[in-house]
């Protein structure tokens, strides 16, 4: 999918996309996944900084698609109200400069109403997110005289994931979607999904054990109907449900975390009906994530294997794909997740949101006191380059003058 979009040039960071462009023209077919590295010396002092900036961060050919859509949108319609169904993408300051321009969310990423649809009328604008929407919401807004689905930039990797959903739901396979409940792509999935078979969702390792213990008999269905209560389509019986399944993802799941999920479920229904019976049981599918998933993640794999101070990565604290690449390189080094500029205070104190207790905290003597720092930085998908220029000036700025 080579195509260019129309994103404001102040998304552009001067820095990140020079050495975007120059990677490309050397190695345009991306195989090369060792980091841009940028040397920086004090003027007047012995200090120096090191940046490894991963192969592949930055903005997904979904959030550009998106992005485009919406300034489109609000330019052709300068006398009318504009709705997103809830986040464009889950960027805040995308979303703020979107606000500005009158833009407006009809709910919050939780699914909570902040505008009564009631108060709606069809001469409103309707704007589908990257995420894509449920099929009840379309048909609330449809019943209202809303065309929700002339701006629709549902990112076409996500409708991929919707036509796997169908395909196994067609062949007879139940659907295991492995993805965050409360993420607007997960329901969205589930939403699409359940017209075609009944479905279950898992979030992580410890979720898919659950099922598949239930599957090998060994909790009962009170169990798992307490554990799934609110991750199953309606009607969903286990006892027939879980005897011919598939997997597919939401697109920004951490690919280790996805293979191994699926091998499992493979592996459990190996053991209970033999290779024979397995493919009757069990429908040997490749993953759902998309592109840039896979990009980034592979690229971070890369840079971890660096030995830094320290890792940035930059992004919105509710971003998927951020955090994965968060619990990435926090496995090999210390690792910060912070949305701008902003966050980093000062030589002393950095804002970060921690995931292990998903707060934002005040970390102190972050900076390590030495003349030499490495730093290495990615973004998520929906992080505008010019954020990761401004971070890199910031951290430039405050190691260079001590
Ligand atoms: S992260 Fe992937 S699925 Fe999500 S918007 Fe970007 S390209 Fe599409």
């Amino acid at each position: 999918m080579a195509r260019s979009f129309n994103v404001p040039d102040f998304y552009k960071g001067s820095l990140v996309t020079d050495i975007k462009l120059k990677r490309q023209e050397q190695d345009p077919k991306k195989k090369d996944l060792a980091p841009s590295s940028l040397f920086f010396n004090s003027s007047v002092k012995s200090t120096s900084l090191k940046i490894n900036l991963a192969r592949h961060f930055g903005f997904c050919f979904g959030v550009e698609n998106a992005i485009e859509t919406a300034y489109r949108v609000v330019k052709e319609n300068p006398e009318k109200r504009i709705f997103l169904i809830s986040e464009m993408i889950h960027n805040p300051r995308v979303n703020k400069d979107l606000n500005e321009l009158g833009v407006r969310f009809l709910s919050t990423t939780a699914g909570e109403r902040l505008i009564d649809f009631k108060t709606l009328t069809p001469e409103d604008i309707i704007i589908v997110p990257a995420f894509g929407a449920t099929i009840e919401i379309v048909n609330e807004l449809e019943s209202l005289g809303l065309d929700p689905l002339r701006n629709n930039a549902t990112c076409p990797f996500v409708e991929k994931v919707w036509k796997r959903s169908k395909e196994l739901g067609k062949r007879g396979f139940s659907i295991i979607i492995h993805g965050k409940v409360s993420h607007e792509e997960t329901k969205a999935t589930l939403s699409n999904a359940r017209q075609y078979s009944p479905c279950l969702i898992v979030q992580d390792l410890a979720e898919a054990k659950a099922a598949s213990e239930f599957i090998k008999g060994n909790i009962s269905e009170e169990e798992f109907h307490n554990k799934f209560a609110n991750r199953i389509s309606e009607g969903f019986n286990p006892k027939l449900d879980l005897l011919r399944i598939g997997v597919v993802n939401q697109t920004t799941m951490l690919a280790s975390d996805t293979l191994e999920i699926a091998s499992m479920f493979k592996n459990t229904m190996l053991d209970i009906y033999g290779e024979n019976k397995l493919n009757e049981h069990f429908a040997d599918t490749r993953d759902t994530l998309c592109y840039a998933t896979y990009e980034n993640q592979t690229a971070v794999s890369a840079l971890r294997e660096i030995e830094a101070d320290f890792a940035i990565v930059v992004g919105g604290y509710k971003s998927s794909n951020s955090s994965h690449l968060v619990e990435l390189l926090e496995e090999k080094m210390p690792t910060y997740f912070i949305q701008d500029a902003e966050e980093i205070i000062s030589k002393d104190d950095i804002r970060h949101f921690n995931l292990s207790t998903h707060a934002i905290e005040i970390k102190d003597n972050w900076l390590p006191i030495k003349d030499k720092i490495t730093v290495n930085i990615t973004s998520g998908a929906s992080c505008p380059d010019k954020i990761v220029d401004e971070v890199i000036e910031r951290i430039k700025e405050l190691t260079l003058s001590r």
